[in-house]
């Protein structure tokens, strides 16, 4: 399933352009228009789910394989040893912007807690 005016099944489709960094059978990964550290990249199934609780709900092995490309972006990207932060904002108040799942995959720097 896919959305007409969802921005990142545009993505998905290749009408809205994305520095793609890697591309499975049912996810892609791309870095973000405006990177919060070093490396920011949002991992995403190419079906449309909402947020990460439509996913979990939806596909246990999809949600399985999102976590697995994230830590696969980290290992390319270097980052897999010092450490990285992956992140599901989920709702208006937790500052989601996007209403297409995305797992933010964010290092390189050394990252403060708790979040802003
Ligand atoms: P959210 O706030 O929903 O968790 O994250 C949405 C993310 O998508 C933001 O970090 C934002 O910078 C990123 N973003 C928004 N529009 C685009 C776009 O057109 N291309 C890319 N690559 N990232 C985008």
């Amino acid at each position: 399933m896919s959305t007409s005016d969802c921005l990142f099944c545009k993505i998905v489709s290749g009408e809205v352009p994305a520095k793609i960094v890697r591309e499975g059978e049912r996810t892609i990964a791309f870095r973000d228009i405006n990177p919060q550290a070093p490396t920011h990249v949002l991992v995403i199934p190419r079906e449309h789910y909402a947020n990460a609780a439509e996913l979990a709900s939806a596909d246990a092995d999809l949600t399985a394989e999102v976590v697995r490309e994230a830590h696969q972006v980290a290992v390319a990207e270097g980052i897999a040893e010092s450490g990285y932060r992956l992140v599901f904002n989920t709702g208006p108040q937790a500052g989601q912007t996007v209403f297409h799942v995305h797992l933010h995959v964010l290092g390189g720097r050394g990252l403060n807690w708790p979040p802003g």
